[in-house]
């Protein structure tokens, strides 16, 4: 192999992709070098590997995660991912996202997250069921309401969630609803919180509209993803007089620039697993669905889907990252340069842990809200935290991204700087 034809495997590797971004606000910040060298680390990582047996009686080793990357504001907090690639390196990337995440919004958490290396759509709900109560046994060392709280990410949802809270209670003793967010309601889940991800995202597309001076009823939007956070996204934009040209999900995308009806496809899909195929719409891939002609793009599955590549084709007034981490900072510089307004993951898909926290809170008080109380701060949240993003992204003449990182990096500095290091 020749130097030039061999790929580099960092470029999209997401922990290099995370310190990277790090790196750059670190610079702007002018950080010293020793807090630089801490927040570029993940504090703690646990790997695990347990037996499940399968319906043949045979034994598969399963292997898992649970990572804390920094905790001086709080508790962990982040989502537990079942995917068949799931790697340290990608979940060491999420625990640091969620750093940042939680910064950004000013909600009082670390950030943490798990992962366990399995194919969740090839497996029955008693596997999963056993597969979880395992995986909570193991990790339990790490998770606690006051030490890190779980919850939904891609692959997992809220019964995966009621598993998790009911095995950690019955080796407590005691039923400790704090323990995991995205719960059903009825175990203390929070109303609103299905849909938290998706709303917060509409919020700062909203503002961000607001700051390009477009309308939302009449755009065109191009989701990529049609799980939790792309179809309710996608219903809500539509609600709003939104267009919906493209969608899609692992099966395959599809296209009408007449627009389509989410809930129609959610029916589709709820029949045939997948929004392929769905009548009247033109079949694309994932790929080509990202480069269709919109005013609003939606990237809502998983990393590494806008690079140095299709950056260049993208046909966007606005990106909202409702997926975490699925642009590469090569792409970004692109996307920058041609004045495509990026709302970055760690602000645009900040609602779903923002209303997890006000579930957390509930949960601790034994006091429920009103739907219409957690949407009103949501939005409170949101509104607010992207307008100090956009604020610092003037002042500084610096993307969204770096603005967002710049803020939630100074206060998770700030934090770790004044407790000092023990002993
Ligand atoms: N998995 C979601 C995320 O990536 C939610 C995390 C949470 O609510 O703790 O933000």
């Amino acid at each position: 192999m020749t130097g030039s034809a061999v790929i580099d495997h960092t470029q999209r590797d997401p922990w290099g992709i995370a310190v990277r971004q790090f790196d750059l606000a670190a610079n702007l910040l002018h950080l010293d070098p020793n807090i630089r060298s801490v927040l570029a680390s993940c504090q703690r990582e646990l790997t695990v590997h347990f037996p499940l047996r399968l319906a043949d009686g045979s034994v598969k080793v399963i292997t898992g995660h649970r990572v804390q990357h920094n905790v001086s504001r709080g508790p962990g907090k982040g989502g537990i991912r079942y995917h068949p690639s799931v790697t340290i390196g990608e979940v060491k990337a999420l625990a640091m996202w969620m750093t940042w995440k939680c910064a950004v919004v000013n909600i009082p958490y670390g950030g943490a997250k798990g992962g366990v290396v399995c194919d969740p759509k090839q497996m029955t709900q008693q596997q999963l069921e056993t597969m979880t109560r395992r995986y909570t046994t193991e990790i339990m060392l790490l998770i606690g309401p006051e030490r890190d709280i779980p919850a939904p990410d891609v692959g997992t949802n809220a019964q995966t969630m009621a598993w998790i809270m009911d095995t950690y209670s019955m080796h407590k003793g005691y039923t400790a609803p704090a323990v995991v967010t995205g719960k059903p309601i009825a175990i203390g889940g929070s109303e609103g919180r299905s849909e938290a991800t998706a709303r917060g995202c509409v919020y700062a597309i909203i503002e961000a509209a607001k700051h390009l001076g477009m309308d939302i009823a009449g755009s065109r939007v191009v989701v990529q993803g049609f799980g939790n956070a792309g179809s309710f996204s996608a219903k809500l934009l539509s609600e709003m007089g939104a267009i919906v040209v493209g969608l899609s999900d692992t099966g395959g995308g599809i296209a009408n620039p007449k627009g389509m009806d989410p809930q129609k496809v959610e029916a589709y899909k709820r029949e045939r697993d997948t929004v392929a195929g769905f009548p009247g719409a033109e079949a694309v891939t994932n790929r080509e669905l990202l480069e269709l002609e919109c005013d609003i793009l939606i990237p809502a599955a998983i990393e590494n889907q806008i690079d140095a590549t299709n950056a260049p084709r993208l046909r966007t007034k606005m990106i909202a990252e409702a997926a975490n981490g699925p642009t590469s900072p090569e792409a970004d510089r692109i996307l920058h340069d041609r004045g495509i307004f990026m709302i970055p993951d760690i602000l645009g898909n900040a609602g779903g842990v923002t209303v997890s926290y006000f579930e957390w809170v509930q949960d601790l008080q034994n006091l429920f809200w009103r739907e219409a109380t957690i949407n009103a701060r949501l939005k409170e949240v949101m509104v607010k935290s992207f307008n100090d993003v956009l604020a610092l992204a003037q002042k500084h003449k610096v993307d969204m991204r770096t603005a967002a990182y710049m803020l939630a990096v100074r206060r998770v500095a700030e934090a770790t700087l004044t407790r000092g290091i023990y002993p």
